[in-house]
């Protein structure tokens, strides 16, 4: 079965095209500056060469249907007509309430994401323009949502509502839903399996620490809290976002600094985080050398989120009862041994250690703990691309008998 998974940001398309016999990628593909001057799709076939197609794509109906040409090319093509996909998923942001796991798409579902637009306008829209454009170029193709939101759906009141009153939620879902979802959930999984035991029988905590960073309590199979709230901006101080700040800075800066709403919600999300404190990058490669120059902002700003993940991970070994393991993914989760080394630095009294020679290595799937160590420590690399194309294989089987 082919499955083609379908990311759609507001100005970029990421896809890939999977073989779901042995879940091996085709090609993948990125088409960015949708609707900006010098588009551009970057398509590779996998174990091939890049081919970079530059036009004209003034929305994300042309950027679809030039990665369907792209898949389907004499030259760097790898099927030989559309009509090879036998399904599509499609990376869908916000799940609200409703979408506790993801779904086959049908009209009451497009409605369903729509009004979810509202409480993730920046996200939700793109996802929409992605599954409309593949909806009209493949009408007979069956199309799954996978949101994510849907994993955090488990969480208790206890951990998603907010101190605000209680109609504000009634009103207008004015609670924290989580996001990275499909991330927390395969890199648990990938765990549960290195273990040889059950996520049922787990308590894990998944540190997804990339340019966006949420943590998350997995206890028993199920999340039960996560760090990013309503929005993906509540929690760690990020590459560009500030994360958790007292709510009264907010009309504090918005008087001193003569901001409106729209630039608060820029400031916050874009000119923020590690980027605001270093003053110099919201990479970390950026500041790790340049901190081993001597710059003091960016020791600083390594200081600050290695603080926070660590006061979180302390918070979920308190909200779980204990924890059996501890697990990193994403850009600097998985490439970057300095930051998990100073994060897990002081965790010893949890029964844990890094073993500084593992640690060493980067992006592959290991174990990094010492042997004896009572709570473990991985490294495993993300693929949400994975969870959606098997979500979407899963439902495809169960619901229409593909
Ligand atoms: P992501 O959003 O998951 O793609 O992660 C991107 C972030 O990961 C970058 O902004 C970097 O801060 C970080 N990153 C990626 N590779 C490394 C590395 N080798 N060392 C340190 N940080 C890294």
């Amino acid at each position: 079965m082919i499955i083609f998974v379908v990311n759609c940001g507001s100005s970029s398309i990421k896809y890939q095209l999977l073989n779901m016999n042995g879940e091996q990628v085709l090609a993948k593909g990125l088409i960015e500056r949708i609707g900006m001057e010098g588009s551009v799709l970057k398509h590779t076939p996998t174990g091939k060469y890049t081919v970079d197609i530059s036009a004209e794509i003034p929305d994300h109906s042309v950027g679809i249907q030039m990665a369907l040409d792209a898949l389907t090319n004499e030259e760097y093509g790898v099927i030989d007509s559309m009509d090879e996909i036998d399904a599509v998923g499609h990376r869908v942001v916000h799940g609200g309430e409703r979408f506790t796991d993801s779904v086959l798409i049908s009209d009451d579902v497009l409605n369903g994401i729509e009004a979810c637009a509202e409480i993730a306008p920046l996200h939700n829209p793109p996802n929409l323009y992605g599954i409309k454009a593949c909806m009209r170029l493949m009408y007979n193709t069956p199309q799954v949502a996978v949101f994510d939101t849907a994993f955090h759906q488990t969480m208790p009141k206890v951990a998603y509502l907010y101190g605000l009153p209680y109609e504000m939620y009634v009103k207008y879902g004015l609670r924290r839903y989580g996001f990275h979802g499909t991330s927390h959930k395969y890199v648990a999984q990938q765990a549960a399996e290195m273990m040889g035991e059950h996520m049922s029988d787990l308590r894990f905590i998944t540190c997804h620490l990339g340019n966006g960073a949420s943590i998350a309590a997995i206890k028993y199979g199920k999340s039960i809290d996560t760090s990013m709230g309503y929005t993906p901006l509540e929690g760690l101080v990020m590459g560009t976002r500030s994360g958790e700040i007292d709510p009264a800075i907010i009309p504090f800066l918005m008087e001193k600094e003569n901001m409106n709403a729209q630039q608060i919600d820029d400031y916050l999300n874009r000119r923020s985080g590690i980027l605001g404190i270093s003053g110099l990058s919201s990479d970390f490669r950026d500041l790790e050398s340049a901190a081993n120059r001597g710059d003091e902002r960016s020791q600083l700003a390594i200081d600050i989120f290695a603080y926070k993940v660590k006061k979180y991970i302390g918070g979920y070994v308190a909200a779980m009862g204990g924890v059996d393991a501890i697990i990193f993914t994403a850009g600097l989760g998985e490439n970057s041994p300095f930051m998990r080394d100073k994060i897990c630095n002081g965790l010893e009294y949890l029964g844990t250690r890094i073993d500084p020679e593992l640690n060493k290595l980067r992006g592959k799937q290991m174990e990094i703990s010492i042997k004896r160590a009572r709570v473990k420590i991985f490294v495993i690399p993300t693929n949400e691309e994975l969870v959606i194309a098997r979500d979407t294989l899963n439902i495809c089987r169960r619901i229409i008998k593909l």
